[in-house]
């Protein structure tokens, strides 16, 4: 599904110049906002970066309302209210950014916003202060150029995105809707996503009320059907976790999405907890995972079929049949979800903005797919057409020396703001 560019009108190639000649500016606010230091872990730190952006946003023009996600961490939601009878658009980005690793690694203070020909170095260049920036810019320069938006314009600065936080789904829970909605993750500026994966942790737990002596280990090796206990490691090893990665592996076949490659439904386990006794044989043995699943599946479904497969190889296990485990699908710990994205390639508003980020690019642009995990899947769940734009580059991203292209920033604002235009215009 190709878009053709038609030619832009005359006030569009001024806005699209506008924003080019105010490059300046926008490499200065991203480097602003770097400076705001986020990380996530540990989170609770973006207050300061949430006024400042509560304070630009009311520059814009903006109502804006600040509340708690979670207590003493702020979402700020602006509002460009437009003069009516048009459609509203919503663009969606995280304050936070990934936890800094290895600080030594990197080439430049991670905090600083360092520019070096092309580009600015930071944590959260990429993902995703640029996209912060090149929205307000895209806004800004509306309003610089004289568009007088029929649709409003709406703009969520939220928390808690690098660690499945609430942040955009205390939005939604607080009523903020459109008729459409960006999310600024990384592509580039270069792809229109419209698929996100849904991810949910899980654990299991088995347990054994009665203790057991490590020398009664030899009723084990014995095979004695008459001793009541058993190695709570030894049976989630030997029964449960082959027993996820059956299930795993079948997937690999069953579960296929259009738009996606092959390889995206997954299990990952990713800890473990137990015993420590050396005297005891393990009377309890945890495992925490993550299930990954595609936008055409539901996680309920998915719930079912690892609830379904941990039952059955339990059954056949004379030990298990008797002490079962326990499946949470709330843990205590780790307790994450994201929603998965499944937009149209057919959605007018994604079809709309591939064909702007093509007269942008000069060239066509054809909505894709991309097994990414964010907070999208919220907005979509709550009846708004998502996809995923953004500046910056993935392979770049939670690592040292992030960086982003300006470019790529300037094409962003450039696209949004023509997006904008004839979205939420006339
Ligand atoms: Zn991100």
């Amino acid at each position: 599904l190709t878009e053709s560019a038609s030619p832009l009108t005359t006030s569009e190639t001024r806005l699209l110049d506008h924003i080019a000649g105010s490059t300046d500016a926008l490499v200065a606010l991203l480097q602003e906002l770097i400076r705001f230091r986020t990380p996530n872990p540990p989170g609770g730190n973006e207050a300061q970066a949430q006024e400042f952006m509560a304070a630009t946003l009311a520059d814009l023009g903006m109502t804006v309302d600040i509340f708690d996600a979670l207590p003493g961490r702020p979402n700020v939601v602006g509002r460009l209210e437009g003069r009516g009878g048009g459609r509203s658009i919503l663009f969606n980005g995280h304050i936070d950014v990934a936890e800094l690793q290895a600080p030594d690694a990197w080439s430049h203070d991670p905090f600083a916003g360092v520019r070096r020909g092309s580009r600015i170095y930071g944590l959260g260049a990429s993902d995703m202060k640029s996209a912060l920036t090149g929205a307000i810019v895209a806004i800004r320069s509306l309003r610089e150029c004289g568009y007088e938006l029929a649709g409003d314009v709406l703009y969520e600065s939220v928390i808690g995105e690098e660690a499945g936080e609430p942040g955009t789904r205390a939005c939604v829970e607080r009523g903020v809707r459109a008729d459409f909605a960006i999310v600024g993750e990384s592509s580039k500026s270069d792809d229109v996503f419209v698929t996100g994966v849904g991810v949910f942790n899980f654990s299991v737990t088995l347990s054994d009320a009665l203790s057991h002596h490590l020398i009664q280990r030899n009723e084990l090796l014995l095979q004695n059907t008459e001793f009541e206990g058993h190695n709570c490691i030894q049976k989630m090893a030997e029964v449960i976790i082959p027993a996820l990665l059956s299930l795993e592996q079948a997937w690999l076949e069953t579960k296929t999405h259009p738009l996606l490659p092959r390889g995206y439904a997954m299990l990952n386990i990713f800890e473990i907890e137990g015993g420590g006794n050396t005297f005891i044989l393990p009377r309890e043995c945890k495992l925490h995972a993550t299930a990954v699943y595609l936008p055409n599946d539901s996680a309920e479904l998915v719930r079912g079929e690892i609830n379904e497969i941990i039952n059955a190889a339990s059954e056949r296990d004379e030990w298990l049949k008797d002490h079962p485990p326990v499946i949470s699908w709330q843990p205590e710990r780790h307790n994450i979800q994201f929603l998965p994205i499944d937009t149209s390639r057919t959605d007018v508003g994604a079809r709309l903005l591939a064909q702007c980020l093509g007269q942008v690019r000069r060239r066509p642009v054809t909505l894709a797919g991309r097994a990414a995990i964010m907070d999208g899947g919220w907005l979509e769940a709550a009846g708004i057409p998502t996809v995923v734009f953004g500046p910056g580059d993935r392979r770049v991203i939670h690592r040292p020396d992030e960086y982003v292209e300006i470019s790529d920033v300037v094409t962003f604002a450039q696209t949004l703001a023509l997006f904008i235009a004839r979205w939420s215009g006339g």
